[in-house]
């Protein structure tokens, strides 16, 4: 069975966002950009699956600007064997996303497509669950954990107040939650031998999809700061400003 793998170059997680002064989105000149975290867990769980046996070969794909092949090749050196970059330039939302990946799926027909539960620079939480129904196969969202039988999968699904255990039938999407796994870190010598791994390169007009936006963000903001803390002198000033000031009791 191929195993095919989203993912998506985004800003490191560990970076604080600036906001543009306009308002028109977040400044990325000079950031930190790095692989989804959610979608290092899904190779990391694609790698886990074929080392006991149950795949014979991980795809990974990323759609996104030149600079996408960092994330593939980072991809390749925890242990993918195979690179797709659909290359523009433009910001591709979900929808599109999800088509590009359709017609990936078409000509590689994986077994299983193990996608990021949802981008951490956009927080869409759409992709995976589109791609499930353009391609016509089930899904099973949110895992935290993967069992693979000759034709199906079982997945444990993070939900409200506790988990869930569904078997669905293969080819299908599963996308991944953060409990699922810890991934590995590529070692040197595995980055060195990521840089000669198989990159093909293609374009969104290669699968005939349009990458015109359908959305318009009118406006980003950055939270609020918090407001300053104060030292109460005793439980009964505590509940007394969580009754009256707070207005949470
Ligand atoms: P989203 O629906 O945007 O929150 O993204 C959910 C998941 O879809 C990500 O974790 C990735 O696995 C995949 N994905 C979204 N955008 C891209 C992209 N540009 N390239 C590759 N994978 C993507």
């Amino acid at each position: 069975m191929k195993i095919l793998v989203p993912v998506k170059r985004v800003v490191d997680y560990n970076v604080k966002i600036r906001v543009n002064p306009d308002g028109s989105g977040v400044d990325l000149t000079n950031v930190k950009m790095s692989m989804n975290p959610f979608d290092e867990i899904s190779v990391e769980e694609a790698l886990r699956i074929k080392e006991g046996g149950d795949a014979r070969e991980i795809v990974v794909v990323s759609i996104g600007p030149a600079k996408a092949e960092e994330t593939l090749r980072t991809a390749l050196a925890m242990g993918a064997d195979r690179a797709i970059l659909v290359e523009t330039d433009d910001a591709v939302e979900p929808l599109a996303v999800a088509k590009i990946l359709k017609g990936v799926a078409d000509a590689e027909k994986p077994g299983l497509i193990i996608v990021g539960k949802q981008a951490i620079d956009d927080d869409s939480n759409q992709t995976g669950q589109m791609l499930a129904a353009l391609a016509g196969v089930g899904q099973a969202t949110f895992a935290s954990a993967i069992e693979l039988f000759s034709d199906k999968a079982r997945v444990t699904r993070e939900i409200d107040g506790g988990l869930q255990t569904i078997e669905i039938k293969l080819p299908a999407v599963v996308t991944t939650d953060l409990r699922l796994n810890e991934p590995r870190y590529a070692s040197l010598p595995n980055i060195m031998k990521a840089k000669k791994k198989p990159l093909e390169k293609k374009s969104p007009a290669d699968f005939g999809v349009s990458t015109a936006p359908r959305l318009k963000v009118l406006r980003t903001e950055e939270p609020s700061g918090r407001k300053a803390g104060v030292k109460v002198k005793s439980v009964a000033e505590l509940v007394d400003k969580l009754k009256n000031e707070a207005g949470v009791l």
